[in-house]
């Protein structure tokens, strides 16, 4: 007979002032794999006495030596870090796989986008500055100085964790802050290879700090430190309000990158294969779980029924099953409370009238039972006024609307709270810069989507959040302007 071993399951520490170490109550909890149900790892805990210490040391890095870095020293750790990401990525691809039900294609060209994120702010971070001003009086020499805000708590969803992080880290150290980063408490292990990372970039001590747990406790005592002077936020638009709320006792800045319910106008002249494939993007790419993802689609009522039936036949192809596969196109939902609440949006569709087409009955399927799998689902026949019309589900469903006139698109598409994203798609020029102007969003795609560069600003309008990430303002964002006045007697 064989003696059974068990190997050990992972476990995660915190980064507190360049070490990695337990919570301090040596408390942990777990995450899970959302393709098996399987717990993957313990993470450590971080209490309100943890958080206190990650922002003091953040602090005395902010006040210290980080103070005193060259634009260039920063650089140079900014490129380190690339190259200790670079050389984790398939690493970090596998556990965000596993712990985020992506499909590993999909982890695999994600996680290779972050040192090219690191490169770009390495260099932005040289061309940071400020101005000098004609100002009328003569007796005054007047110029600008760009400088840092202090720490900034950097709180992140659970969709796309890692890279996340590094949109969020790069400009803040590029403009001489220092951060505490608060993953999701669903997603918390692939951000502790950003841990082992920083240590081996050998970025100072305090300079980036992790800390871990849920957003009611670790969460809430980080954005209520009186040393953060910066929050940056990317989650729900109803966690945005509480921390902006929370943030105005002690006049925080933000940046609020929130939740979305971007239109997909597709016009009769548009190339269908092309607009088809766009919305099959959407409604499959990481499960729909993306904030910018085109979930109500409005369609010209002259193409409406070809548009749907060739959405309807290329969703029921799609590939779904274990994202650990390299063909597969589509995992699992992230959680299952998540997975609850798409069902529950379901229900709600179909009690309020829309027409529901479900893609796929995974119900056949044995291998996916025990993973939180859900098929692709179009509400049709759907009205403006409708919940699965207005409300974010963040799943692998979207919501047919039609429209008559450009004018009644344009409507629907701004018939909404929220203004993240949209996409148009036609063929003529004229029309599509009309939609750009008109429809209410951060970004304005053209007969594509899902193309994002790291140089151009992202944000939303509305009840999408405010501020911008990605591109030269980020960084800007990440800082504050001194005016000098200078006596020339
Ligand atoms: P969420 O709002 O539930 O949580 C986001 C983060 O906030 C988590 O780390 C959570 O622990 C923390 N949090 C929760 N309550 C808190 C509190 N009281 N104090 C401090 N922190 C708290 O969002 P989620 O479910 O993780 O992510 C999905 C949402 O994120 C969707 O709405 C999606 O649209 C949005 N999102 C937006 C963008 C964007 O760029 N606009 C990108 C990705 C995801």
């Amino acid at each position: 007979m064989h003696a059974r071993t068990t190997t050990p399951l992972p476990s995660w520490g915190l980064l507190i002032d360049g070490q990695i170490s337990a919570g301090s109550t040596g408390e942990t909890f777990m995450n899970e794999n959302p393709a098996t149900g399987q717990t993957l790892g313990q993470v450590a805990l971080a209490t309100a006495e943890d958080v206190d210490r990650a922002v003091l040391a953040a602090r005395r890095a902010f006040e210290g030596p980080w103070a005193k870095t060259t634009p260039k020293q920063r650089a140079r750790w900014l490129l380190a870090l690339a190259e200790a990401l670079a050389r984790r990525k398939d690493e970090i691809a596998w556990l965000e796989t596993r712990e985020v039900g992506k499909p590993i294609a999909h982890s695999l060209a994600t996680i290779a986008g972050l040192p090219g994120t690191l490169e770009y702010y390495a260099s932005a971070a040289l061309m940071l500055g400020g101005e000098t001003i004609n100002v009328s009086d003569p007796s005054l020499l007047d110029f600008t100085l760009r400088e840092p805000l202090g720490v900034c708590a950097l709180i992140l969803p659970w969709n796309y964790p890692i890279s996340l992080a590094v949109l969020k880290l790069a400009p803040a150290l590029a403009a001489g802050n220092t951060v505490v980063i608060k993953p999701s408490e669903v997603t918390p292990a692939s951000t502790t290879l950003l841990a082992d990372a920083v240590l081996e970039a050998g970025i100072p001590p305090g300079v980036v700090n992790i800390v871990q747990g849920p957003g009611a406790s670790t969460g809430e005592a980080l954005i209520t430190h009186p040393g953060v002077a910066k929050i940056s936020f990317t989650g729900g638009t109803s966690t945005g309000r509480l921390i902006f709320r929370r943030a105005a006792d002690s006049m925080k800045r933000l940046t609020m990158e929130l939740g979305g319910k971007s239109p997909m106008v597709v016009f009769a002249d548009a190339d269908l294969d092309v607009a088809v494939a766009g919305a099959y993007n959407d409604i499959t790419r990481n499960s729909g779980q993306v904030c910018a993802a085109c979930t109500r689609l409005i369609v010209d009522a002259g193409i409406h029924d070809r548009f749907v039936d060739a959405l309807i036949a290329r969703i029921a192809k799609s590939r779904i099953g274990d994202p650990e596969q390299e063909s597969t196109e589509m995992g699992p939902i992230v959680s299952r409370v998540q997975l609850d609440k798409i069902h529950r949006a379901l229900e709600q569709g179909a009690a309020e009238g829309a027409r529901v087409h479900i893609a796929q009955d995974l119900g056949q399927r044995s291998d996916l039972v025990s993973g939180y799998y859900c098929s692709p689902i179009l509400f049709l026949d759907a009205g403006p006024a409708m919940s699965v019309t207005r409300d974010e589900i963040f799943g692998p469903v979207q919501t047919v609307l039609r429209f008559d006139s450009e004018d009644e698109a344009i409507r629907l598409a701004n018939d909404t709270p929220y203004g993240l994203a949209a996409a148009v798609y036609t063929r003529d020029t004229g029309r599509a810069m009309r939609a750009v102007r008109s429809i209410q969003a951060g970004t304005v795609c053209v007969n594509q989507i899902g193309k994002a560069a790291v140089d151009a600003p992202f944000g939303g309008y509305k009840q999408s959040g405010f501020g911008k990430e990605r591109g030269f303002m980020a960084l800007l964002e990440d800082t504050q302007i001194k005016n000098v006045r200078h006596a020339l007697a």
